[in-house]
């Protein structure tokens, strides 16, 4: 297992959160490496661009010898089953009522087909003000890309965590980041993982 956590790697301590941001580039930023057209080995690093050199080194290493989806496969053979929207909001309340269940309540939870394509962004919760009967009425979405319909169910996890951990914490910093901990204990190993398996599917397609 490709440990981040491990102690080969030292702690992982992060100040800043890595490129890209789940949540897509700020506007203008990187666009030379956005707009790179084919999907190269080199490129799809840039998943990881922000993690120690030697680990990058090992990731490269696996793509040149084609071993990354049977790593992935190998520790997780079987995607999850929260494949609709219903089924992803039954599994993000869930997850909520059990660690912030004072934080307010979400709207809507879906799946989001042009999030990853349109914005760069794996998952976004936001907050939007609707016109309702002359009134403004406001409203929290949780969305996850539709990458993660079909992914291993701690992947899922993580990013579902991420998004409720801006319920409470708007930045990524050290609070945002402990909750997510408190939320899932494994947040930064998955988040890592989740990297890789994007790596996949941007190279490869889908993974099962
Ligand atoms: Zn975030």
């Amino acid at each position: 297992m490709l440990d981040i956590l491990g102690e080969e790697e030292g702690e992982m301590k992060r100040k800043t959160p890595y490129w890209p941001s789940l949540h897509g580039p700020k506007v203008g930023q990187l666009d030379q490496e956005l707009s790179a057209e084919l999907p190269t080995a080199e490129n799809c690093l840039r998943y990881i661009s922000a993690y120690p050199e030697n680990l990058r080194e090992r990731i490269r290493g696996m793509i040149r010898d084609e071993r990354l989806g049977a790593y992935l496969l190998e520790r997780y053979p079987v995607p999850h089953e929260h494949n609709s929207n219903k089924l992803l909001r039954a599994y993000t309340n869930q997850i909520k009522t059990s660690y912030l269940k004072s934080s307010e309540r979400l709207s809507k939870v879906c799946f989001d087909d042009k999030l990853h394509l349109v914005h760069h962004a794996l998952g976004t919760q936001t907050f939007v003000s609707l016109a309702h009967g002359g009134r403004l009425k406001a409203r929290r979405e949780l969305r996850v890309s539709s990458l993660f319909k079909r992914c291993p169910e701690p992947l899922l996890r993580m990013i579902v965590v991420h998004e409720l951990a801006h319920l409470k914490e708007k930045e990524h910093n050290q609070a945002f980041y402990r909750l997510c901990i408190h939320m899932e204990e494994r947040y930064h190993q998955l988040e890592f993982e989740a990297r890789l398996y994007l790596i996949y599917c941007e190279l490869y397609g889908s993974l099962y």
